[in-house]
């Protein structure tokens, strides 16, 4: 979040940016593309004067509104070298509403508090200006998601309804769906395996990497109505798999373990 400090240093941010497409989604961990952060934030800074005031990143289901150790570590860690105070807000989708809850970090007293927020009414010109959101969209992750309109009542401390005419896997299930495939293949790997998320053009990919064994799981964009492919590049496996779901209504959880179970008996195969 960019922006400037007033008088009574409170936070005022006129721009909030998104993750940039070198940045890396865990289960349970975001890191910022630093080149992207730089890249924005220079243009910010010389061009309008404004400050890296603070960050954002989303807590999805936990329901944990507050920073979590992690998050402690991190903020204390890279605080801004002669900065007093540093703005952390931290999404939470509650019951399909997404709240925000901002957190102002003070380094004098090394101490943390929830402050409240209050929305300036008028229509906010940097993202409204061309040379501006070009800066932004240059380097930026692209997005899948749906334009979240109502930023401004879940600043207020309002929940907004969280908007499910995204993809798939943006809908409860299909999002419970990927945090369990996630965790069930973080269980499996180990130092000598890679694995890595990607959205392409609406495809949710995993793919694993074991030495020269890479595994291909990829989700199409009109999941469930098309089947689940995995490809494995071993010649010993035969291949590609394919499990096919039915409607909407029937995905599950459960279509995980098979795949997960595929997924071990090939990296078996290759080490055979
Ligand atoms: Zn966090």
């Amino acid at each position: 979040m960019f922006g400037l400090w007033t008088h009574e240093r409170n936070p005022y941010i006129n721009i909030i940016i998104g993750p940039g497409q070198n940045c890396s989604h865990g289960t349970h961990s975001f890191h910022q593309d630093i080149d992207y952060l730089k890249h924005v934030g220079t243009f910010l800074n010389t061009e309008f004067m404004m400050c890296h005031i603070g960050e954002w990143h989303s807590h999805h289901r936990l329901r944990l509104r507050q920073p979590s150790s992690g998050d402690l570590n991190s903020i204390w860690k890279h605080f801004p070298a002669g900065v007093e105070h540093f703005l952390l807000i931290i999404a939470t989708i509650e019951d399909d509403y997404v709240r925000l809850n901002p957190w102002l970090f003070t380094a004098s007293t090394h101490s943390y508090d929830a402050i409240d927020v209050n929305i300036i009414p008028k229509d906010n010109v940097f993202m409204r200006d061309d040379i501006v959101s070009k800066r932004i969209s240059e380097g930026a992750e692209k997005s899948l998601l749906p334009q979240q309109k109502n930023i401004s009542e879940a600043l207020n401390g309002k929940s907004v309804e969280h908007q499910n005419e995204g993809p798939w896997f943006q809908t409860d299930r299909g999002a419970s769906i990927v945090q369990f495939l996630n965790s069930k293949l973080e269980n499996i790997i180990d130092a000598s395996t890679s694995i890595e998320k990607t959205f392409t053009q609406g495809c949710l990919k995993f793919s694993l990497r074991r030495n020269t064994c890479r595994v291909a799981i990829t989700f199409p964009q009109d999941f469930p109505n098309s089947a689940v492919k995995i490809v494995c590049n071993a010649p010993s496996v035969a291949g590609p798999l394919e499990w096919t779901v039915g409607n909407t209504e029937q995905i599950s959880v459960e279509i995980v373990d098979p795949i997960v179970q595929s997924i071990k008996g090939m990296v078996r195969t290759v080490h055979a």
